[in-house]
């Protein structure tokens, strides 16, 4: 089976499994997990942060992260395809008490002026503050892409000029870190905070990383608690994490060239849309705009192949490589797209 529905069902390699099996365990609610210590030491060592802290999942990294650096009240500035925007449950909003303000920008960069253009020019009585910037890397919906440091250290200049934090969704960071060459510390650089999960293409079962300042991160830990999110021998979650962490980076590399591989063959087949910039990790996205073939019966057609995918409606399709589809894999993703869509 080749399941290209979300790098998210990758699973552990039996490596992984043995460091998790061998990991030394303690209670890490009271910080004596030792796994979980030299993680989250680690993450933040690689991020270039002060310190770090291990959460459940991206969605309660971005949650506890915003939490811990608001008001009620409060604006939320983010890309209007961010994932905290359509996929988190409105957390910012039932939980923060934040009212969101999506903006635009083209495969998911927030231009300065954009950003600009949405705080006022003068202290308002009426009007409610802006407290975060949301940024994505890689923007997930946007078609993976990439946010660059300076693209990033535009947008957060902005914020920070105006009075507002910096949060970075950072689930796929090192994606983003390994297709444009430059380290997850340079990216991460300019935001306050940054959360990124090791359960996607990092490989591990679950677990994700909050990075910022020392101070930030105990209240993110306090908010974690709050959640219900404190975890005891979260060692076993960790050990999946560090192993990743130490093993899976550079390989990232390999499923950008698998999806580059893919997308260019899309690009040959007929009545197939690709935007092939916008192709720059390892998430493609592709409209099917023939008269004889939906999306969905394109799905179908290629599980005859054992491949596993699934269309968004009756024309949009999101393909993710990932550390469970080898090279011989892609070939043969490839092969079968030629042939169905001849
Ligand atoms: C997957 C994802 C998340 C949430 O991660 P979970 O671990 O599924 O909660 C957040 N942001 C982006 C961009 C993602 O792709």
């Amino acid at each position: 089976m080749i399941d290209l529905r979300s790098d998210t069902k990758t699973l552990p390699s039996a490596a992984m499994r043995e460091a998790i099996a061998n990991a030394e365990l303690g209670d890490d609610v009271s910080g004596e997990d030792p796994t979980v210590n030299a993680l989250e030491k680690m993450s933040a060592a690689l991020l270039g942060k002060e310190a770090a802290l291990l959460v459940c999942g991206g969605t309660m990294g971005n949650l506890v992260s915003i939490y811990a650096q608001s008001r009620p009240g409060q604006e939320l500035v983010c890309h209007e395809k961010a994932h905290i925007y359509h996929y988190e449950r409105g957390g910012f909003a039932a939980v923060c008490g934040m009212l969101a303000r999506p903006v635009g920008g083209e495969y998911g960069v927030i231009a300065p002026e954009t950003l600009e253009a949405v705080f006022p020019n003068k202290r308002d009585l009426h009007r409610q503050d802006i407290g975060l910037v949301c940024l994505e890397n890689t923007q997930n919906n946007c078609g993976g892409t990439c946010l660059t440091a300076a693209e990033t250290a535009a947008a957060a200049d902005v914020a920070h000029a105006h009075g507002a934090l910096v949060h970075i969704d950072g689930a796929r960071i090192f994606n983003a870190a390994v297709a444009l060459g430059v380290s997850a510390s340079e990216l991460a650089a300019p935001a306050d905070s940054i959360t990124f999960c090791c359960s996607k293409g990092l490989g591990a079962p679950a677990g994700s990383i909050v990075c910022g300042s020392a101070d930030f991160i105990q209240r993110a830990r306090e908010a974690r608690k709050l959640f219900g999110g404190g975890m005891r021998q979260a060692g076993i979650i960790a050990a999946g994490c560090k192993y990743a962490l130490e093993h899976n980076l550079e390989r990232l590399a390999q499923d950008h060239a698998n999806a580059r591989r893919i997308a260019e063959t899309l690009a040959a087949c007929p009545g197939i849309e690709i935007d092939l910039a916008s192709v720059q990790t390892n998430i493609l996205f592709f409209a099917v705009r023939r008269d004889d073939m939906t999306a969905p019966e394109l799905c179908h057609k290629l599980e005859r192949y054992g491949i596993v995918s699934g269309a968004r409606d009756e024309h949009l399709i999101r393909f993710v490589t990932h550390l469970d589809v080898s090279d011989e894999d892609t070939t043969t993703v490839c092969e079968a797209l030629r042939e169905v869509l001849a």
